[in-house]
């Protein structure tokens, strides 16, 4: 079998780049070693930034009329009790929208099936090989590889690629379960996540009303490390933490799914070994806090999605894969940086010195220049790349008469041209890679050049500065007697 790009793992990261290659044209096959989808939910919610990303292509909607009841509050950092509040970053989706991990990857796969994208399921890869022609995973084979096989990624292992960084320090079980009674401790609705965290007789836990009569479970131990990751959890485990935490009448009655997690923090050096590339959790994973896993793979697909359909189909500037390393290696970094970080307030002891950076991270908090700066960094929406401008508003425009919006624009996949100034522009030989759309909105703005993946790459209203961008991005103008693919 040959495709263009073998992705390996459907899982978001993997799915949602086998959905940016489709989109652009690009034969793609994705190897998923499990014969059914898991059904639990790791996130509960997504980002504001990925749900503006799906909007990008058009794929937020369908997911957006079941959607879970949000609580009553947004976003969190390291479970402290303030809002996080991403309306100063101009955003349609200011809190972390409730469309859980599960219904998203079943979303995307289904979408990509029905285009007829072999998601093959069952399929584990166990080798790879790769030479200057190519790549090979079992009997596939292709130009690139992508390894979105998550955070114990067989392709990292089967390459050497070294996984550096920090051990975890804790053992901690997440679980969805039924409870056969409860005390007045349980909660019964979603509340701000600071509200579900409790600790008592040694342990943590913090206790989520998912759907129907599900709970989310996560706990551990106060103090030590706790059983190794492939140790079963057990149901007895759960039982007492659950009575440890929430009082002798609090009974489990089933567990649905258990498995454990660490506050590891490991990174990728280099995002790209030859003719493969780290997505998602195989290149990067942290403690799994204030939910940004998802929006971190999803993103590195998007990254990588376009600049990988480009070489494809012969028209990449030079140098353009290579940007996905440089830009995306620091963002997932500076995730890191700040789950560990949370990880420490988080601690739930409450002792001394800790006590005290709550209590003064509570209060820089509810300063809206402080909670602007971590809701942007939380949420993704502050992100941006070295030499682009920042992410493109979702403005609503008047094109041709009639009302649209930026994300309305962006659903080819292509870049986008988009004329604000009433400057008539032809975009000329770019046209079969960049959509010019000339428009009318409230605000003073510029024309933008923006990238398929939604950042600005160039504001003005000079020609040859636009031209410059457009050959750094877009490659060099197509000659008339050349073609691409
Ligand atoms: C307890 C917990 C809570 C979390 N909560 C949140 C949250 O609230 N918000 C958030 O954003 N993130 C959360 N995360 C993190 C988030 O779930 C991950 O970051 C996300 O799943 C990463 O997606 P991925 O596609 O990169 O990897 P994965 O989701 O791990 O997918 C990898 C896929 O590759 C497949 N695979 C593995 N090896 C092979 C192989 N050899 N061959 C073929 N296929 C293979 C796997 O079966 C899997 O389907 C949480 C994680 C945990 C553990």
């Amino acid at each position: 079998m040959r495709a263009e790009v073998i992705v390996v793992g459907a899982g978001p990261t993997g799915l949602m780049l086998a959905s940016e290659l489709t989109l652009a044209g690009v034969p793609v096959v994705v190897l998923e070693k499990e014969l059914m989808r898991r059904s639990q939910s790791r996130a509960e919610s997504l980002q504001p930034r990925t749900a503006e990303v799906l909007d990008l292509r058009g794929l937020l909607d369908p997911l957006l009329d079941r959607t879970l009841p949000r609580g009553e509050f947004g976003g969190h950092f390291a479970g402290l009790p303030v809002e996080l509040d991403c309306r100063p970053w101009r955003t349609r989706h200011p809190y972390p929208v409730g469309i859980p991990q599960a219904r998203l990857e079943a979303y995307l796969e289904k979408q990509l099936v029905s285009q007829g994208v072999p998601v093959l399921r069952g399929n584990e890869v166990s080798a790879v090989d790769q030479d200057d022609e190519g790549v090979r995973a079992g009997k596939v084979r292709g130009s690139y590889l992508v390894a979105c096989d998550g955070g114990h990624s067989t392709v990292r292992k089967l390459l050497g690629v070294p996984f550096p960084g920090q051990e975890g320090r804790l053992s901690a079980v997440v679980a969805d379960i039924t409870l056969a009674s409860r005390s007045a401790a349980v909660p019964d609705t979603r509340r701000h996540f600071s509200q579900h965290i409790k600790s008592a007789a040694g342990y943590f836990g913090i206790l989520i009303p998912i759907e129907g009569d599900l709970y989310r479970l996560m706990f551990g131990k106060l103090s030590g490390m706790g059983p190794g990751r492939e140790a079963p959890v057990t149901a007895a485990e759960v039982s007492e933490a659950l009575r440890a935490v929430y009082g002798s009448e609090t009974h489990l009655g089933q567990v649905r799914e258990a498995s454990r997690f660490s506050d590891a923090a490991r990174q990728v050096e280099q995002y790209r070994e030859g003719r493969v590339f780290f997505a998602g959790d195989a290149a990067h994973i942290h403690l799994p806090i204030g939910g940004q896993g998802v929006n971190l793979g999803i993103q590195d697909a998007f990254n990588l999605g376009w600049k990988l359909a480009a070489t494809v189909r012969g028209w990449a500037p030079d140098g353009l894969l290579d940007t996905y390393h440089t830009e995306r290696h620091p963002v997932a970094a500076r995730v890191l940086r700040n789950t560990r970080a949370q990880g420490v307030i988080l601690n739930p002891s409450q002792e001394g010195n800790i006590a005290a950076v709550r209590d003064m991270f509570i209060d820089l908090l509810r300063l809206p220049e402080a909670n602007r700066f971590i809701s942007g960094m939380i949420s993704g929406l502050d992100v941006q790349y070295p030499g682009l401008g920042p992410r493109m508003i979702d403005l609503d425009l008047t094109a041709q008469g009639r009302q649209t919006r930026v994300s309305w624009l962006t659903r080819s996949g292509r870049g986008l041209l988009l004329s604000l100034d009433g400057k008539p522009r032809s975009i000329g030989s770019w046209a079969d890679r960049v959509d010019h759309v000339t428009a009318k909105t409230d605000e003073k703005l510029d024309t933008v050049l923006v990238r398929p993946d939604g950042y600005i790459a160039w504001s003005g209203s000079d020609d040859a500065s636009l031209e410059t961008a457009l050959v750094r991005w877009f490659g060099p103008r197509i000659q008339p007697n050349q073609s691409i693919h």
